[in-house]
């Protein structure tokens, strides 16, 4: 069993909730998917503990980054230099090839250089984060989790993951249209978070709602719209809240 910590369950423009991310957790390994704004704030305020201390970006053990929207990455920059100058540590993360081909050009403006008092330095992405790409017809470890990524029907190439400790699988559709393929690639899993948001590059809320019922009740709807916060339904499907904690394989 392993755990899935909702830290954060809003859409690109959301006031009332963090952009979606969230962090996995078996014993002691923590692995977060994406990076919004202010992503220290958005990690605390949900209000999980790790070894005793408010969860925080220095117990990451690793990070995935699904893809470049800035609802999920914008944290990334102050992230990774918060880890390497207060903690002398560079975040290890994965991605798409595609993703990691356009990072450091998103970084570079504001990372390429530093002023030690005396003289500039240059720098490359290299000195902030330790990079892995993941094939997207492979499986990967990270830590006790074999995860496999697909791309999803996004403006940008976006992973869809399964999650694996061995035993239980965990399923996100990350941003995505509808797409028929992909919940059946999830379906088996023994927990699911889905997106659901407006524009035609996301997946309206009516069409899972039309899933079969056992499938909407092991699934939880992230990355709504602020005028949805509050909604309930009357078939299983739910909508995840942040400072929510799922155990999969409970
Ligand atoms: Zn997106």
């Amino acid at each position: 069993m392993f755990e899935v910590l909702m830290t954060g369950v809003g859409d690109a423009f959301s006031v009332k909730h963090w952009g979606t991310h969230f962090v996995l957790r078996k014993d002691d390994f923590v692995l977060g998917v994406d990076c919004p704004d202010s992503y220290r704030r958005a990690l605390r305020s949900s209000g999980f503990m790790h070894k005793g201390e408010p969860l925080d970006a220095q117990h990451l053990d690793a990070m995935i980054l699904t893809h470049l929207h800035g609802d999920h990455v914008n944290g990334l920059e102050m992230t990774a230099c918060y880890l390497r100058f207060a903690y002398e540590k560079k975040l290890k993360l994965y991605t798409s090839h595609e993703a990691n081909e356009d990072l450091w050009t998103r970084l570079k403006a504001s990372l390429h250089v530093l002023w030690d008092g005396k003289d500039f330095h240059e720098q490359s992405l290299d000195d902030f984060l330790d990079v892995t790409t993941l094939d997207w017809s492979e499986t990967h470890t990270i830590g006790p989790f074999s995860i496999e990524i697909r791309a999803t029907r996004h403006h940008l190439p976006a992973m869809a993951m399964r999650i694996s400790d061995g035993e239980h699988t965990f399923g996100y559709s990350c941003d995505t249209a509808y797409d028929d393929e992909l919940v059946a690639w999830l379906s088996d899993a023994d927990f699911i978070l889905h997106e659901s948001s407006l524009g035609a590059a996301h997946t309206p809320l009516f069409k899972l709602l039309e899933l079969p019922e056992e499938l909407q009740q092991k699934m939880r709807v992230v990355h709504y719209p602020d005028e949805l916060s509050g909604s309930t339904f009357e078939s299983g499907l739910r909508l995840a809240q942040e400072g929510e904690r799922y155990v999969v394989g409970a």
